[in-house]
């Protein structure tokens, strides 16, 4: 149902009816984190490493020559600007490049620098001499191809004899021809329909299989039937990688699958925490009381910006012409918006253009803007069941220890339901959440 016209991501991307709860896509999430995201994102947290045989040595590079790339090839990773590997490269690299090649799972979380790192062992194990596929990348989405093609065509600026192929919708090979390309990223469906369907490539000389977002692969309606066909096909002796942002059962068993005799890297993410946070929450009669609330705080807390979480769409863009109409600059982010409107919309807050941001669940993680020193929940967040979402509650309020400043939450509460989903909330993460008097609003620290 995701159909976006050519690059230009300029359809809409979902419909909904105007009452349903905003909750984030998965694929559309990870797209707009790769475009958003300016630089790699260091964890400070350790490498985990699990393999079958301990004792085998395993390398860890802290320099790109030590990989003993082809010169071309390595030239092509410095004018990208990266100088040295980032964490997860230094473990994923020796491995990826090995001979024998060794099969890989590996995880970590957006930004970290997966694609680079499968992208460089892509490119390193194409024999340009020979003109047919040896290099597969199974992407969930037409966008998330585009993006690992794009990085793959930068990485291999000095090497132009090595050629690339889409296999996405829109792209065509004429019936009974074979592909002569070296390497093909696209999307499973149209990779199936070349390699089994119409055979215009032998899935069998594949040496190189990378399945990429496994998570969001898995999130979309038979992407992973479809994957695992293709991965039939293909030769013992072919080299697998995985990659996925998140590591649940869901994830292991795909990759079980996928990955025979796998390394396993993680890097475990940085994880978010209320430390730093003053948590509070409001009695509200209604959603105009909710809003002479805001007016209120908004009054008090003038120094940096602020972000106001709701649950659906109308009421994103009912407050923001509340606002707007009472002399506030206000942004609103909401589902509606394409990926290029939604990448405007973060630009201009982030640059400070507007001091508020009101957004639904469209973003999954919290949106690292440093200067954010309120956030509100103008409704709680609930699961399906309407029970209290506290892993949502965390990614809207919590920070990371990179944006570790102090920061205040407010809940703003208007039914008993609302109460019982804050005191869940209280409950579950041990922290007190404050009764504020908005009437006394000064004692906000
Ligand atoms: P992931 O696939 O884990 O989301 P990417 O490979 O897309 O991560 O990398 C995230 C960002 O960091 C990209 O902008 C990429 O160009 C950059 N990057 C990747 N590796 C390095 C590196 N070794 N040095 C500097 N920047 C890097």
């Amino acid at each position: 149902s995701n159909k976006v016209a050519g690059l230009g991501l300029n359809k809409k991307t979902s419909e909904k009816t105007e009452d349903d709860p905003d909750a984030a896509n998965p694929a559309e999430a990870s797209l707009l984190m790769k475009i958003i995201r300016q630089g790699l994102v260091e964890s400070k947290l350790d490498i985990e490493i699990q393999r079958k045989d301990p004792n085998s040595p395993l390398y860890s590079v802290k320099t790109f020559e030590a990989l003993h790339l082809k010169p071309n090839l390595l030239k092509g990773v410095y004018a990208l600007g990266f100088n040295a590997p980032s964490k997860i490269q230094e473990t994923a690299l020796p491995t990826l490049l090995a001979d024998p090649p060794q099969n890989m799972i590996a995880q970590s979380q957006s930004g970290t620098g997966k694609t680079a790192a499968f992208v460089l062992a892509m490119l390193s194990r194409v024999d340009p001499a020979k003109n047919y596929p040896q290099v597969l990348c199974l992407s969930p989405t037409y966008e998330l191809a585009i993006q690992t093609g794009e990085v793959a065509a930068k990485m291999a600026k000095f090497c132009p004899e090595i050629k690339l192929k889409y296999a996405v919708r829109g792209e065509e090979v004429k019936k009974g021809s074979k592909i002569t390309d070296h390497i093909l990223i696209g999307t499973p469906g149209k990779m199936l329909d070349w390699g089994v369907k119409f055979n215009m490539f032998d899935l069998q000389k594949i040496k190189v299989f990378v399945l990429d977002e496994a998570d969001v692969m898995i999130d979309r309606q038979g992407h992973q039937d479809q994957c695992i066909r293709i991965h039939k096909c293909l030769p013992p002796t072919c080299q697998m990688m995985f990659f996925s942002a998140t590591y649940d059962s869901a994830v292991m068993e795909f990759a079980e699958i996928i990955v025979p005799n796998p390394i396993i890297i993680r890097l475990l993410r940085e994880e978010e925490s209320l430390d730093n946070i003053k948590q509070y929450y409001v009695k509200c009669k209604s959603a105009d009381d909710k809003y002479r609330a805001i007016c209120n705080i908004y009054g008090v807390i003038t120094i940096g910006q602020a972000i106001i979480f709701c649950h659906t769409r109308k009421t994103a863009s009912w407050l923001s012409e509340k606002m707007s109409r009472d002399g506030h600059s206000v942004a609103v982010l909401s589902g509606e918006l394409t990926v290029e409107q939604r990448i405007a919309v973060l630009d201009r807050f982030r640059g400070g253009l507007e001091k508020v941001l009101i957004t639904t669940n469209v973003l999954s993680r919290g949106i690292d803007v440093e200067q954010v020193t309120l956030v509100v929940n103008f409704d709680m967040p609930m699961d399906l069941d309407k029970k209290a979402d506290c892993e949502t509650y965390l990614h809207r309020i919590g920070r990371t220890g990179r944006f570790g400043k102090a920061g205040i939450a407010i809940n703003l509460i208007d039914s008993p339901q609302a109460m019982n989903i804050c005191l869940d909330i209280e409950a579950h993460f041990g922290k007190k959440i404050h009764l504020l008097d908005i009437e006394d609003a000064e004692e906000i620290e």
